[in-house]
Order: C-alpha cells, then sequence, then structure tokens
C-alpha cells in the first residue's frame, strides 16, 4: 500500500507536490470516489483517475542483481557512472534499489518498482539479515572480533549485535577472511564496524539477505524473484 499521491507521482502523472493540490482541489478519484484526503492508502489494484484519466500503475517486478564493484546504487549519477539500471536496459518501468550497497560493495541487492515492498525491506523494524564477506587489513583476534558481536561504537550509535565467523586468515599478506552478518542497514556500516575495531576493510561483499543468496549468478546478471520468494519475503 502506498499514498495515493506518491503513486500519482510515481505514475509520471504530476510531481509529488503537483499531486498532493490535485487532490485537495479534487480532481483525483479512488474507485470511482472523489478523494480530497492527503494520507489515503491505496494498491495496484485500486482504479485511480486524476482529471478524469486513469492512472497506469505498472505491474509490480522484483528482481535480485548481482551487482559487481565500481558501479552506484541508484538509478542516476551526476558524475556519470555506471549505475544498477545499467544492468537492466530491456526493462522498462521504473525499478530502484532496495537499499544500498556502496561504490565498491559487489554483491546481492534487490531492486522493484515497488515502493511498498521496498519500504517495509528497508525499514529496521524487519530486522532482515544480510551477510557480508570481508576482507580485512591485519588479522582480527577472537577479541577482537567479540566486539562486533556485542556491538561497537559509531558516530551514529552502538551497534546492534553481530554474528561474526573467522574464516581464514594469511599472516604473509596480513589480511583475513570475516564473514559478518547485520539486520541493520547504517550507511556503510560494515566497513566502519571494522575500522572502529582497527581492521579497515579492503574488499566487501554481500553473500545473501534474508534467505535470498547469490546462487547461480555471476557479477553483472540478475534474475527476477519468484512469486514464492516475494511472499516470504513480505
Ligand atoms: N556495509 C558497508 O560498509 N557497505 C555496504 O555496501 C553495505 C554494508
Amino acid at each position: 500500500m502506498e499514498r495515493l499521491q506518491k503513486v500519482i507521482a510515481h505514475a509520471g502523472v504530476a510531481s509529488r507536490r503537483k499531486a498532493e493540490e490535485l487532490i485537495k482541489q479534487g480532481k483525483v478519484t479512488v474507485n470511482g470516489k472523489v478523494v480530497t484526503e492527503l494520507g489515503l492508502k491505496v494498491s495496484s489494484k485500486d482504479y485511480i483517475e486524476v482529471n478524469g484519466i486513469k492512472i497506469e500503475q505498472e505491474e509490480p517486478v522484483y528482481f535480485l542483481l548481482y551487482k559487481p564493484r565500481g558501479v552506484i546504487s541508484a538509478v542516476s549519477d551526476d558524475k556519470n557512472r555506471k549505475t544498477v539500471l545499467d544492468f537492466f536496459p530491456e526493462i522498462n518501468k521504473r525499478i530502484y534499489p532496495v537499499g544500498r550497497l556502496d561504490y565498491d560493495t559487489s554483491g546481492l541487492l534487490l531492486l522493484t518498482n515497488d515502493g511498498g515492498f521496498a519500504n517495509l525491506l528497508t525499514h529496521p523494524k524487519y530486522e532482515i539479515d544480510k551477510t557480508y564477506i570481508a576482507k580485512v587489513k591485519g588479522i582480527p583476534s577472537r577479541e577482537d572480533l567479540k566486539k562486533l558481536q556485542k556491538g561497537v561504537r559509531l558516530a551514529d550509535g552502538l551497534t546492534r549485535p553481530a554474528k561474526v565467523k573467522f574464516l581464514s586468515g594469511d599472516r604473509k599478506k596480513n589480511s583475513a577472511i570475516i564473514e559478518i552478518t547485520i539486520h541493520e542497514g547504517r550507511n556503510r556500516q560494515v566497513r566502519r564496524m571494522f575500522e572502529q575495531i582497527g581492521y579497515p576493510v579492503m574488499k566487501l561483499k554481500r553473500e545473501s539477505f534474508a534467505f535470498l543468496t547469490l546462487h547461480g549468478l555471476t557479477a553483472g546478471e540478475y534474475r527476477p524473484l519468484t512469486p514464492h520468494e516475494v511472499k516470504q519475503l513480505i
């Protein structure tokens, strides 16, 4: 469910502000009834008209992309860098990423045109597990990793406890591979957590999101989610 003005704006009929004006002016109907209230929530099944013309709501679509490094998680970029949308040339729907991965982070990213789905999955209340594999500089001790498990204090507050697994260490290269699972989604969170305990991240990949994994995909490839997967997520 989405707010009426947002649905009108998404359909490309008017800006969000203009949509609000149209609603207040009584120019919008939902299932045949004039609506002047701004907060009304509607779904893709509602029949909406603006000035007597039907709004075409896009059929919702859901994709799982294996984002490569060096790509931004946005629909456009003022510096003309590659964006995640460049991997969907044949999709003519207004899809956008569910949350973000840093430019230098690779891995699992969902994209959709369903705002309700995106809001739900990025809301901290839903506590969706996201698992990352981090290559860090230095070899953290068990005590160091315990700090991550307990929660570390970052500039924007204490992190919730993380699940952490030491996968391997390379004394010659002075680096280690660590698996970490968090369910918050703060900006650059995993990088900042490791930085805080003194082991900067050199490489980061998101391996899974809830029960979804990158299985069967190589970097730059995507697949649609199955209806069953969508249902399981929401
Ligand atoms: N944490 C990070 O630091 N970067 C990401 O891209 C995702 C989580």
